[in-house]
């Protein structure tokens, strides 16, 4: 029987051959050397690009989650690739350890989120890729690889974001940290303000990030803060905040901007206002992460931090010149320089600049004419997210892009991994 896979955003469909659900490495290194076909390990589908299709066998890694080990002393954890995210944080803090930073959302398997090179924010933070120590990788051939930076150190350094070109990630360590608590401080700012004071919001806050406001002068800043536990949001004030004035209120907002675009300016400013400032304390996923109900299409790229005012007067330029009308706020994050071949942040402090549009709405242009302003800035797209480049344009943009490829042609040298868009952003294997 054959299934239609479609990913969260709704904008990407296969029907792979078979879909196949192996409970530990051993099934799946079989599963690897008799396939025949393509294999494709999918995460829980909330990439908006094609990394994830196949019409090869789909690997569903929905049974292999978990803790394998927990190290406290040492500060490592090892757990089973396709653990979400929202379950390992449980897990974590029930041991009382957590990860040092996350993205926004916590339903991606921590192999979905690696291998795109996810992140949070935090000038001093590196993708959640850095906080990698180990991994367990079944290659094309069927071989199980243990992999780390004193075993097999090239491989490992690629495979951290390894777009899922390498082979099939059945493990991960981790380095994870005494649980801790964040002091969350949310208020409307001026944007000239937020970019004047740039440097030290970033530098003197663990976690800095803003939303701007398209059409108007408004954002929003949040900062994180590790601090001693304090008092956490009422259940009825988060649901109000969260529910209500995050996911309800751009829900509206879209609606309103469908049915009337010209009033998108003035939605958009009452809605900057209406986002009232708010302080807690909560423990540390709690407060990186929240929920995303409302369906939209993302964008994302990240700039050398130095350029974010060039990024948004480009995207403020892209608004005004085409008198396109967009809801979405752009969110605004920040990140720490790496050494990984095919992260954003890969020898670079970096600025991460996400533009959205409403599912169901229009979104080439305003994304096409955004992205040629990155480009400009040396601009380089997030893999999970919409973007339209390829191999040839981003050889320029990663320094180590050809260490990546000559790995990919070391593990797997007849594109059992490989799909369109890999095709595509790599080259043919
Ligand atoms: C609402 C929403 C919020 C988001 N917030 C953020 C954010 O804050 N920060 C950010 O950076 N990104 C964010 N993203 C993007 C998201 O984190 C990435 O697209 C991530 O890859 C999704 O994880 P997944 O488990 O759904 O992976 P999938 O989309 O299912 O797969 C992604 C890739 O990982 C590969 N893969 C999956 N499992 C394995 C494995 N075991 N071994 C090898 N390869 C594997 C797949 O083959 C595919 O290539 C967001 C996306 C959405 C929809």
């Amino acid at each position: 029987m054959t299934t239609t896979w479609r990913n969260w955003a709704g904008n990407q469909r296969a029907t792979p051959a078979e879909v196949r659900t192996p409970s530990d490495a051993t099934q799946l290194a079989d599963l690897v050397r008799t396939a025949g076909q393509r294999v494709k390990p999918i995460g829980s589908g909330h990439s908006f690009s094609g990394i994830g299709i196949t019409d090869g066998i789909q690997v569903d890694l929905r049974r292999m989650t978990g803790l394998q080990a927990v190290d406290t002393d040492r500060g490592l954890v090892t757990v089973q690739s396709g653990t979400p995210l929202r379950q390992l944080n449980e897990l974590l803090d029930a041991g009382g350890l957590a990860m040092s930073n996350l993205g926004d959302i916590d339903s991606q398997t921590l192999a979905g989120a690696i291998s795109t090179g996810t992140h949070g924010t935090g000038a001093a933070f590196g993708a959640l890729a850095t906080q990698v120590r180990g991994l367990e990788l079944v290659t094309a051939g069927g071989s199980v690889l243990r992999i780390s930076a004193q075993s097999k150190p090239e491989l490992f350094q690629a495979a951290r974001v390894g777009l899922g070109a390498l082979g099939v990630i059945t493990s991960v360590t981790l380095a994870v940290e005494p649980a801790f608590t964040l002091h969350a401080q949310e208020g409307p700012m001026p944007l000239d303000q937020v970019l004047t004071d740039l440097d030290e919001l970033a530098h003197t806050n663990e976690h800095f990030e803003f939303y701007w406001f398209p059409h108007t002068d408004r954002t929003l800043t949040k900062r994180n803060n590790r601090a001693e536990p304090g008092r956490p949001l009422g259940r009825l004030r988060r649901l109000v905040d969260d529910e209500l004035l995050s996911n309800g209120a751009f829900w509206l907002t879209c609606r309103l901007g469908k049915a009337a675009p010209r009033l998108v300016p003035a939605i958009n400013d009452l809605t900057g206002r209406a986002l009232s400032a708010r302080e807690y304390t909560d423990r540390s996923y709690r407060v990186f992460c929240s929920p995303r109900r409302v369906r939209f299409m993302e964008m994302e790229y990240a700039v050398p931090r130095a350029a974010v005012g060039d990024a948004i007067a480009g995207i403020r330029r892209v608004t005004e010149l085409t008198g396109m009308r967009v809801t979405f706020p752009v969110e605004v994050r920040f990140g720490a320089a790496d050494d990984i071949p095919l992260s954003m942040a890969s020898g670079r402090d970096s600025a991460y600049l996400a533009v959205h549009m409403a599912a169901g709405q229009p979104y080439r242009r305003y994304f096409d004419e955004v992205e040629a302003v990155m480009s400009t800035l040396d601009g380089r797209p997030h893999w999970g997210k919409m973007h339209g480049l390829g191999a040839d344009e981003l050889r320029g943009r990663y320094p180590a892009f050809d260490e990546f490829r000559a790995v990919r042609q070391r593990l797997d040298p007849d594109g059992v991994f490989a799909n369109e868009y890999l095709d595509r952003v790599l080259g043919p294997a």
